[in-house]
């Protein structure tokens, strides 16, 4: 196989997608109706977040979607965040909003998270939609997790009957893709690793299908790999990188040149399921209006 026909484009995917909430936007416009208004809080200076949340208005606009940002503090108490998240709750004009992570160290994430009404919860973090993501009932499901799903269905992979493994278990990525993969529909047989497991090489080439979202740069190695396997890689890094423009590159979890190798598909890093995630953002927003 051509080495570049085992690429999943996630940017061409993300693109179709957006084209189709732009015609959606267009339509609640023609009929009169506002256009959908996601809003975005960050707190303190965290670079990574800046780019992040620059990104998401950028997204917003390309579709004729309103995006706000409140910028605040650093310092900003827990008490003055709170009582932004009641007014965003209450605000008739905003459909959804996202609170940018990580909060600085003295603010209580869990609390922050537990306050946001899940009616505008667009990034699907509170308890109430991730029980009914687990109910297989209509939430907003995580955006990362959501664009996995997207990109498989849209690439033509079959997940029904298949040996999943999934590479981390955090709340926002390796959690939910394990539920999503497993439920009805999706059918797949998942198994969840984490920093405790054992013989983790073994697991992972038993595997039809990889996600990997642990957090460390080129980790999974083409040896973890069955080959013909299709890798999915979440990770992103910003590695120092003194030959480039901009003084550093972009890396995944995933040793993507050794990997590529084994694999029938892998998803790129940048450009695999990054811009997945932000698109995901705007379908959750575009929901999150026609539901109001
Ligand atoms: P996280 O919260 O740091 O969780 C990492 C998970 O990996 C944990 O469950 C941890 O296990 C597990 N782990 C760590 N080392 C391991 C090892 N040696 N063997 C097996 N498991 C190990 O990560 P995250 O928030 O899910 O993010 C993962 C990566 O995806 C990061 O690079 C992040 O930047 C990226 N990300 C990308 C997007 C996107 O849009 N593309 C979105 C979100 C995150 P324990 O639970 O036992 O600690």
């Amino acid at each position: 196989m051509n080495i570049g026909d085992k690429i999943i484009d996630g940017k061409a995917i993300a693109d179709a997608m957006k084209k189709e909430i732009a015609a959606e936007v267009a339509g609640m416009l023609d009929k009169g109706m506002d256009a959908p208004h996601l809003a975005a809080v960050i707190v303190g200076e965290d670079g990574a977040s800046k780019t992040y949340v620059a990104s998401k208005e950028k997204a917003c606009q390309s579709v004729g979607m309103t995006s706000s940002v409140y910028r605040l503090p650093e310092k900003t108490t827990e008490e003055e965040l709170l009582n932004l998240i009641n007014f965003l709750n209450n605000d008739e004009e905003i459909d959804g909003y996202i609170i940018q992570l990580p909060l600085p160290k003295h603010i209580n994430e869990t609390k922050v998270i537990h306050s946001i009404n899940p009616k505008k919860d667009v990034d699907g973090f509170t308890p109430h939609n991730i029980g009914l993501m687990q109910l297989g009932e209509p939430s907003f499901l995580p955006a990362t997790p959501a664009g996995i799903m997207e990109l498989l269905k849209r690439s033509g992979i079959e997940t029904a009957g298949k040996r999943v493994v999934v590479l981390g278990r955090s709340n926002i990525v390796g959690t939910p893709i394990s539920v999503m993969l497993s439920r009805k529909g999706a059918d797949a047989t998942v198994t969840i690793c984490h920093s405790k497991t054992e013989n983790l090489p073994e697991i992972t080439r038993q595997a039809d299908i990889l996600v990997v979202a642990i957090g460390k740069p080129k980790f999974l190695k083409a040896d973890m790999v069955k080959p013909g396997a299709v890798v999915i890689d979440v990770g992103i890094h910003r590695i120092e990188d003194k030959t480039t423009e901009k003084g550093y590159r972009i890396e995944g979890d995933v040793d993507f040149d050794e990997v590529i190798k084994v694999a029938s598909k892998i998803t790129p890093v940048p450009g695999g399921v990054g811009p997945m995630t932000i698109v995901e953002l705007l379908y959750n927003t575009l929901q999150a209006k026609k539901r109001r």
